[in-house]
């Protein structure tokens, strides 16, 4: 059977299902005879004795493959299953109600739960999902519940989900996992645009898939053409390995063009440089053939965890990507942008009806000024190891470009006061993703070093398609007229005013697209790593000048598939 969805990361993958579903754990509730009451007792002790081994080995494994401050949260549950409190009042329900070890667990541990969740304080509030982890891992014991595992498999597994948050994504194990499939999303969800920064394949928006495939199945994931096919024959298995062999073979001979700069064919010189998430991302992206960082989202830093990163956290970050770049490829930090699709729950943010037209980025910053001023304060420190440049998220209008100003000119006198470098000359720009921004760029461009075009939110925004609706996914065109025109402002905006252009939206990665916004005189193409040394062959073989007449053309024309075919026509088929 074949299932066709969006292809969200390009590549293949072959092999079996794994089913990552939302599990429920039924809890009989029985009485206990008097005389088996401390047998009881002592099944749910050694049952918690289990736990904690298991705990202590987890922690040891997350410590070292990732870090101190990870393996943390695996103490925070260990202490809880020695909490008296906690693990002795669930002896005594066993005691004095003569319940089952079950049921009393999950009475004690639901009324602890409602108890922290009613509280302000945030500290509490992430008690009661530590207390959720701790009362599944303990029932899944007491009841014997199975539950399908990573490492029962001795072949990576093609992950089936119905949905995957940005930091399900982020933890993903590469080497237990090849592919990943989701039923809803879309291209430019943050899970698909991390898919193609992990170079992991994977198609998302195939709708109802989880609920018609088994664990254990085989898959052919075909990430480019967004299909996945279920027990395929032997010989789609073997077309698909004969195409995988090809593409690897296209890699090691893309890889030549690795060290070479990004110059077309009569000479203009443009930047390739990569969207990261993280400092591993920045050295995966130099390997790729990155000539520095076009946009650094910062917010995963954030997630994860359960409380906000320190200044000295970001900064060591900030500073290890500045680094890995030799402190001469430029660098540009994003500021938080949190929202949308991505999640703090520690913030314990009110839910919205539209999050992504909500209290997110810019605005949440502007208004948590403490937690800003400390992101500020360690770009700013790190930017005196590097040429690092940093922008806003989400600006709309002027002032608000002007507030965040305002908070950065006062981190920078607290930091000239407290005699901490920084680069005083640091370039600051902004993301251009709402259309009133596009509008006005002519005024915002007067405040600013350069600007970033987010394609991702520009589109949705301009054509009113949410850029996660599966449903709706054939109206979210990068190639609409009306999203051209803004393009094209923005970019004549910044340059009368004599400042560079980038774009850091998933468009910069579109090798259709990447001739039409070098003709229309775009700077700086910011893409997922994986896509640059594609994006470098083809512009070595682009003539600037016949682009910027094929970028006339294309302005005059009335729809998206008509721009598509012009462009297939006069530049991809010619190549
Ligand atoms: C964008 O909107 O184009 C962008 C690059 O930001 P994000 O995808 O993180 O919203
Ligand atoms: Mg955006």
């Amino acid at each position: 059977m074949q299932w066709k969805g969006i292809g969200a990361a390009p590549g293949y993958a072959i092999g079996p299902a794994f089913l990552l579903l939302e599990e429920k754990i039924e809890v009989q509730k029985r009485t206990i005879p008097q005389a088996e009451i401390e047998r009881e007792v002592k099944r749910f002790s050694d049952h918690t004795s289990l736990a904690i081994e298991e705990l202590e080995a987890l922690r040891e494994s997350t410590r070292q493959k990732m870090g101190e401050k990870q393996a943390e949260i695996f103490s925070a549950h260990i202490l809880l299953l020695q909490d008296p409190e906690f693990i002795g009042a669930i002896e005594a329900k066993i005691r004095t109600e003569a319940v089952n070890a079950e049921a009393a667990l999950q009475e004690v541990a639901d009324s602890f739960i409602a108890l922290f969740d009613s509280m302000d304080d945030e500290y509490m509030r992430e008690r009661a999902a530590d207390i959720r982890d701790i009362r599944n891992r303990l029932l899944r014991k007491l009841t014997g519940a199975k539950t399908a595992s990573l490492d029962d498999f001795n072949e990576p597994v093609i992950l089936l989900a119905h949905d995957l948050t940005p930091s399900d994504t982020a933890q993903l194990d590469r080497s237990k996992v090849s592919a990943f499939a989701t039923d809803i999303g879309g291209r430019t969800s943050h899970s698909a645009i991390m898919a193609r920064s992990m170079d992991i394949p994977a198609v998302v928006g195939l709708k109802e898939i989880t609920a018609n495939v088994k664990p254990g199945d085989i898959l052919i994931l075909d990430g480019s053409e967004g299909l996945v096919y279920v027990n395929p024959s032997p010989d789609l298995v073997a077309a698909y390995k004969a195409k995988a062999e090809r593409e690897s073979a296209q890699k090691v001979l893309l890889q030549q063009l690795k060290d070479e700069p990004s110059v077309t064919a009569d000479g203009a010189r443009v930047e390739l440089v990569a969207n990261i998430g993280n400092p591993q991302d920045a050295v995966l992206a130099k390997e790729y053939g990155a000539e520095g960082v076009g946009l650094y989202r910062t917010e995963f830093l954030y997630m994860g965890r359960s409380a906000l990163p320190t200044e000295d956290e970001q900064f060591q970050a900030y500073k290890a990507v500045a680094e890995t770049f030799g402190g001469t490829q430029p660098v540009v930090i994003r500021t938080l942008d949190i929202g949308g699709d991505k999640e703090l729950p520690y913030l314990n943010l009110p839910k919205e009806m539209n999050p992504f037209l909500g209290y997110r980025a810019i605005r949440l910053c502007l208004d948590r000024t403490e937690m800003f001023k400390t992101q500020l304060r360690a770009i700013l420190r790190a930017s005196a190891f590097g040429n690092i440049k940093m922008m806003y998220p989400m600006i709309s209008s002027l002032h608000e470009l002007r507030q965040a100003n305002q908070l950065l000119a006062e981190v920078k006198e607290e930091l000239a006061r407290e005699g901490i470098a920084y680069n005083p000359t640091m370039e600051v720009g902004i993301m251009i993703e709402i259309p009133s921004a596009a509008m006005i760029a002519d005024q915002l461009v007067k405040e600013v070093d350069f600007f970033s075009i987010g394609t991702n939110d520009l589109i949705q925004y301009t054509i009113a398609v949410d850029r996660m609706n599966e449903k709706i996914s054939h109206l979210y065109q990068p190639f609409h007229p009306a999203v051209l025109r803004l393009i094209q402002h923005v970019i004549q905006a910044a340059h009368s005013a004599g400042k560079w252009v980038g774009m850091c939206g998933e468009m910069a990665g579109n090798l259709t697209a990447i001739p039409l916004l070098l003709g229309m005189g775009l700077d700086e193409f910011s893409m997922s790593a994986s896509s640059i040394l594609r994006a470098r062959h083809l512009v070595k073989q682009l003539d600037k000048g016949r682009m910027k007449e094929i970028a006339r053309h294309v302005m005059t024309l009335d729809s998206s598939e008509a721009i598509v075919a012009y462009l297939q026509e006069h530049v991809m088929d010619k190549l």
